[in-house]
């Protein structure tokens, strides 16, 4: 269930320019996030902007009561949430989406993300330390937009970056770099992937094309967050032309078994 809290700002990363991590205190949602779900934030009391933002939960501190989430500087919304200060309340509707990581039996993990979307793996990938070997692999456009490399690398048993021109790590795309892993490697158990939808598309056929279950994690554009609005429709696979069939990513994700969707 979710909770509708006025939560308090205790602190601020600035990461880089128009990058921010935030930590806020939210016993509620704390106590019963799940890794992948994401919160709802209205970013002023002001009648613009009136919807709120969606953003990812990035770590859960649960003995703590803390909440923490990145964003990134877009547009107007995220641009005034950047400019808050310690101390200030922030009002969040959280933990939003039925959509979550399964982590049940897993042994053996991949999780692969592109740019921001690796913000919602996080968490996930820090479930999965005590229970399993997972690889972790991160794309990113250039070395100036490389983030989170060590926290990564704390929760995992490999990890491979990759960039677009080569300015840092593997030069490539980092689906090219787990394809070529799973031609000598044994197979993953399950493949957890967030990112791009070019990338998203080319780790669902991979993910079929060898028989592994994948779960990505969707970020479309979204207004209400609740299923009121159904602004965040994706198509489900067994979707026609003649008879289109929907799904939204707010309800029913942001997680989806890849083969439930159409990317
Ligand atoms: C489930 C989910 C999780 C997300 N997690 C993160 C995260 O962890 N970190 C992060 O930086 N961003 C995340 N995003 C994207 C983030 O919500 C948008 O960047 C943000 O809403 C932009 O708002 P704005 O007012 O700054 O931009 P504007 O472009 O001015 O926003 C206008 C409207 O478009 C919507 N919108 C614009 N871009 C997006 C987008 N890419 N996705 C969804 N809605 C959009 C906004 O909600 C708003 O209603 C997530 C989106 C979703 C759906």
């Amino acid at each position: 269930m979710p909770f509708h809290l006025n939560a308090k700002l205790i602190n601020i990363d600035k990461i880089r320019e128009n990058l921010f991590k935030f930590s806020i205190e939210a016993k509620e949602i704390a106590e019963t996030a799940k890794s992948g779900q994401f919160i709802e934030i209205r970013v002023s009391d002001e009648i613009e902007p009136l919807l709120r933002r969606p953003i990812s939960i990035f770590n859960i501190r649960k003995d703590e009561n803390i909440v923490e989430f990145i964003f990134e500087v877009r547009g107007k919304g995220t641009k005034i949430l950047s400019q808050k200060q310690i101390g200030d309340k922030i009002d969040v509707i959280g933990p939003l989406g039925y959509g979550t990581f399964n982590t049940e039996n897993i042994k053996n993990a991949v999780i692969i993300a592109g740019g921001i979307g690796s913000f919602p793996l996080y968490n996930l990938a820090k479930e999965l330390k005590n229970i399993a070997n997972t690889n972790i692999y991160l794309g990113f456009k250039n070395k100036d937009v490389v983030v989170l490399e060590k926290e990564f690398e704390e929760v995992c048993n490999k990890l491979k970056i990759t960039t677009d021109d080569g300015s840092y790590g593997i030069k490539g795309f980092a689906i090219n770099v787990l394809e070529e892993d799973l031609k000598k490697q044994e197979k993953p158990d399950i493949i957890y992937a967030c990112g791009p939808l070019p990338m998203l598309k080319r780790v669902q056929e991979l993910a079929k094309s060898l028989n592994i279950p994948c779960q990505i994690s969707l970020e479309e554009k979204m207004a209400c967050g609740m299923g009121v609005c159904l602004g965040c429709a994706v198509k489900t696979s067994n979707s026609s032309k003649e008879n289109p069939e929907y799904m939204h990513v707010c309800k029913a994700g942001p997680v989806f078994w890849s083969e439930d969707v159409e990317i």
